[in-house]
């Protein structure tokens, strides 16, 4: 948790001989908590007091990253309990996980369908993040193959699941020039576990009963040298799993409490009947409060829906997602093909341009800068009046492409009508749909 201003200046001198360029060791203190000044602009910091004000500025809850040779997730910095409060900064790894008693053809065909997956959402190209290989099968060999073949194809990060350190090591061999996420160290095997962590510079997942002793094994693995870790609360109901993860959030970020800030893992497929349960539990963990979700299912359908609604929750609510403003073609627009006008808040762009795609009419879709606002939004805040969208028709150049001068305007804004004739002498403004859904109709309508 943050330090204020006033804690922050108990631990400094208090001498107000202002070699910091401030006037008095409060007014350093001020700018230090609200992150305007460096505690090295101070001189006379003691030892203790740098290492309490370092301690207090690191996150609540670690950032982890996890490495395979060509994709890297961070997950972890988080400072909310509630996304409105602020934003969630780094989404949950999506992982599929594939068991070494399957025979590696297998293996590699499952890897490469759910890898392979990509699906474009609102502008954005949207995948599962990496594969979890376990040793189902206890022998170091089968596993070792099993790494050895996921890795021939994808580049995605990894996370090695194995009972002991052996096992992990003869894994991690496998993945040369990448750092998976290392599971689990448990009461009984943390040492050599954690001994093999620290060797290879990888996180750790720690895996325990119950908080306390959860807790306790942190210390003593942070305390071995290993400080990126994961924590596996060993619950999988779906009740139990969002009492247990909000409470170790709630830990993390309300108390401070340093041995649970650390990102959570979470295995929706342990307890689910099918796929749809599985779908439901991880969503649930999507939004409260997983960190690394391994699922054992994989179908487009239900990756498509976990990962548009991680690309929800994880967006930045005061930041609008935003398409470039400018000239848009949809089917291969001619000179003849209709003009239509919107924003460029991205969800109303692509509601426009889908319908007028799968309309299958050619069209010139022009989007102005209306501060990533929707339609009516923009209007009232002033940002999709008639000057705007002029300026839009005048700096695209849309002019020399199209052999009319006919702009569609959406039907929430048939107020701007007048308007727009007087500032596009010539043209004829032309109201349509309030819906992007009756677009299709509308411009069947215009090429009759
Ligand atoms: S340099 Fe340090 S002791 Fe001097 S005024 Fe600034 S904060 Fe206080």
């Amino acid at each position: 948790m943050a330090l204020t201003g006033l804690q922050i200046y108990k631990l400094l001198p208090q001498t107000n001989c202002k070699e910091c360029g401030y006037p008095t060791c409060l007014a350093f203190a001020m700018k230090l908590a609200a992150k305007q000044a460096e505690l090295a602009d101070c001189p006379y910091v003691s030892e203790e007091a740098k290492a309490q004000l370092a301690a207090a500025a690191a996150p609540p809850v670690r950032l982890v990253t996890v490495e395979g040779p060509g994709h890297k997730i961070e997950v972890g910095n988080e400072t909310v309990l509630f996304r409105h409060e602020k934003t969630f900064f780094h989404q949950p790894g999506l992982f599929v996980r594939v068991k070494d008693t399957t025979p590696v053809a297998e293996i590699k065909a499952a890897v490469e369908a759910a890898m392979g997956y990509a699906v474009e959402y609102v502008g954005m190209s949207l995948h599962l993040d990496g594969v979890a290989v376990e040793a189902a099968s206890g022998d170091a060999a089968t596993f070792k193959a099993a790494v050895a073949a996921v890795l021939e194809v994808t580049d995605r990060a990894l996370i090695l699941m194995a009972a002991d350190a052996a096992l992990l090591e003869t894994g991690l061999s496998a993945t040369n020039g990448t750092r998976p996420l290392l599971y689990a160290a448990t009461a009984e095997n943390w040492e050599p576990v954690a001994a093999l962590a620290k060797a290879k510079n990888s996180p750790l997942v720690v895996r325990a009963d119950s908080l306390d002793e959860m807790a306790e094994l942190t210390e003593k693995i942070k305390g071995a040298g290993v400080q990126d870790m994961v924590l596996d609360p060993a619950v999988r109901g779906l009740a139990d799993t969002l009492v247990t993860l909000t409470q170790l959030r709630r830990l993390a970020l309300k108390k401070n409490f340093r041995p649970l800030g650390f990102p959570l893992i979470t295995f929706p497929g342990e307890v689910a009947e099918d796929l749809l349960d599985e779908a439901a539990f991880a969503s649930q963990h999507i939004a409260k409060y997983g960190g690394f979700i391994v699922l054992d299912r994989f179908t487009p359908a239900s990756a498509y829906a976990l990962l548009a609604l991680r690309a929800n929750i994880y967006t930045n609510p005061q930041e609008p997602i935003k398409v470039q403003p400018g000239i848009y073609e949809i089917n291969d627009p001619k000179p003849a093909s209709p003009l239509m006008v919107t924003t460029n808040f991205s969800i109303t762009y692509f509601s426009v341009a889908n319908e007028v795609d799968g309309s299958g009419v050619p069209g010139w879709l022009l989007v102005a800068d209306a501060e990533g606002m929707s339609v009516l939004t923009a209007w009232a805040a002033g940002k999709f009046d008639a000057e705007r969208i002029a300026k839009a028709v005048k700096s695209t150049g849309i002019e020399d492409k199209i052999s009319h001068k006919k702009l569609v305007i959406p039907g929430h804004v048939s107020v701007l009508l007048g308007e727009l004739e007087e500032e596009l002498p010539g043209w004829e403004i032309l109201v349509g749909p309030r819906e992007a859904v009756d677009l299709a109709g509308f411009l069947k309508l215009w090429n009759a």
